[in-house]
């Protein structure tokens, strides 16, 4: 992982394309349920980018 994708997932963002337009998505595998309690995962709207935020950086809550 390089230093843009590191700071990408502490950004309220999608790192891949800066749009604001994403939503929350379900865990796809064992590992992001492992997670899932610290990162919840989000596909950007726009690119369609894969991505996480943590739990308390989400920029939208109250929805699951
Ligand atoms: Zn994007």
């Amino acid at each position: 992982m390089n230093i843009r994708a590191t700071v990408g997932l502490f950004a309220a963002q999608c790192p891949h394309c800066k749009s604001i337009d994403f939503r929350m998505v379900d865990a796809r595998n064992a590992m992001e349920r492992a997670l899932h309690w610290l990162l919840q995962p989000y596909r950007c709207g726009l690119c369609g980018h894969h991505f996480f935020l943590c739990r308390w950086q989400s920029p939208v809550g109250g929805t699951a």
